[in-house]
């Protein structure tokens, strides 16, 4: 129904100039027919794309968007910066700034580093590790994704087994499992790396119990290794200080990136001081790693999470939409699964191994103007308000519909 008449030109012209119209997890391939490819333009929690369509957005550009689009300070503090300068022979004044904000805000920090991707990050706390301790294995959980390079890739196309010949892996909050792959590194136990929550592809999500981020610090302190977390997707979404602040159990480094800029291209390492020296040792650097038009805007972001509390806001809006949700899927008479935290919802299907109903579900959202994802967790933004929460119950019940008559 919805009319795609730009987004297809434009995806018959990028055909031919861009390997497969698109790379990677952003290939509208990837979703329900019925999804656009390109977008026009954001404001605040709402999307256009191409062909003019209105979405109420529940992906939030995959997380960079926390606060909505344009954001008005976040967005002054960015062209201030602009016009002062971005790219310069090094950092500009805003970068101490936004450390002393960083080590300030969260919890475990003692310092911190910037760059630019979550990638970028991750890869910079397995490199700080290794470095520190002079050891090899990092263990990840099995399935977890921490980004887009051969170490780390979910795709094994282009990679060398040598690429990952000193990760281990072990299941997300199976004590045994994690104790297991760490007896096996042995002495060369470089550190554990862990997602913030459980946010695998297709699946339910799981939050990590207390006892496994207690095994997880036990492990490594016993060791001497370092405790790593991947805050790439949930960070500053469910606490600003760390997302295992509230489990009691603090890492010893942390990736951040999406949200921190709340949309501008920043990513972070935050570390404890045992690892000063091997952060200030290792060589890590890019071109754009300091960019100051970014972190003028995560000075803004950073300084409306803390005020705002925005943690707190995205839960009473998950937590309704999650709630309503529940309900109208109970009047269709569906059974389905909300996993995750509320921030950052996800929701499945009972009996839908080829996410058949899922897609039917997201599709008829999409036709009412309502942007959801039948697989990946979604994301919830401070520019989000009750009436688009109270819009996307209501697309959903021609979503659940729509299943129903499967
Ligand atoms: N870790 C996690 C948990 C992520 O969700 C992502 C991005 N989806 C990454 C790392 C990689 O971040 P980026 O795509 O910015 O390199």
């Amino acid at each position: 129904e919805l009319i795609r008449t730009r987004d297809a030109a434009l995806r018959a012209r990028a055909e031919k100039v861009v390997p497969g119209g698109m790379w990677g997890h952003l290939h509208a391939a990837k979703l329900p027919e019925a999804y656009p490819q390109f977008f026009s333009r954001g404001e605040g929690g709402v999307l256009w794309d191409v062909d003019g369509h209105r979405y109420v957005d529940f992906m939030c550009s995959w997380g960079p968007n926390l606060l909505g689009h344009h954001h008005p300070e976040v967005e002054e503090a960015a062209e201030r910066q602009r016009r002062d300068g971005d790219c310069l022979n090094g950092p500009a004044e805003v970068m101490v700034e936004l450390a002393e904000l960083v080590v300030d805000m969260v919890g475990h920090a003692d310092w911190t580093q910037f760059q630019k991707n979550g990638t970028d990050a991750t890869t910079t706390c397995v490199t700080i590790a290794r470095a520190a301790t002079g050891r090899r294995k990092i263990l990840v959980a099995k399935g977890a994704y921490h980004g887009a390079v051969p170490w780390c890739s979910p795709s094994l196309l282009g990679v060398t087994a040598e690429d990952r010949a000193h990760l281990a892996y072990f299941t997300f909050n199976d004590v045994e499992s994690l104790d297991a792959a760490a007896k096996e590194a042995g002495d060369d136990l470089a550190g554990i790396l862990i997602s913030a929550f459980r946010h695998d592809l297709g699946s339910d999500q799981e939050l990590p119990t207390v006892e496994f981020a207690r095994a997880a610090r036990r492990i490594c302190d016993s060791k001497g290794a370092a405790l790593l977390i991947d805050e790439v997707r949930a960070g500053f979404r469910l606490n600003a200080a760390g997302s295992w602040e509230g489990l009691g159990v603090r890492p010893d480094l942390s990736a951040w990136s999406k949200a921190i800029a709340n949309g501008h291209a920043l990513a972070a390492v935050t570390g404890a001081d045992w690892l000063r020296r091997a952060a200030s040792q290792v060589f890590v650097t890019g071109s754009f790693w300091a960019g100051a038009v970014a972190m003028a805007a995560a000075v803004a972001t950073l300084k409306i999470v803390r005020r705002d509390d925005v943690p707190a806001r995205l839960a009473q809006l998950g937590q309704t939409l999650r709630d309503g949700l529940e309900t109208r899927s109970r009047q269709f008479g569906l059974s389905i699964r909300q996993s995750g935290p509320v921030q950052m919802p996800t929701l499945l299907f009972e009996g839908d191994p080829d996410y058949r109903k899922g897609s039917a579900f997201c599709s008829a959202m999409l036709a009412r103007g309502v942007y959801f994802h039948p697989k990946h967790n979604m994301f919830l933004c401070a520019a989000h308000t009750e009436a688009d929460i109270a819009v996307a119950l209501e697309a959903a019940e021609h979503g659940f519909a729509s299943v129903a008559a499967l």
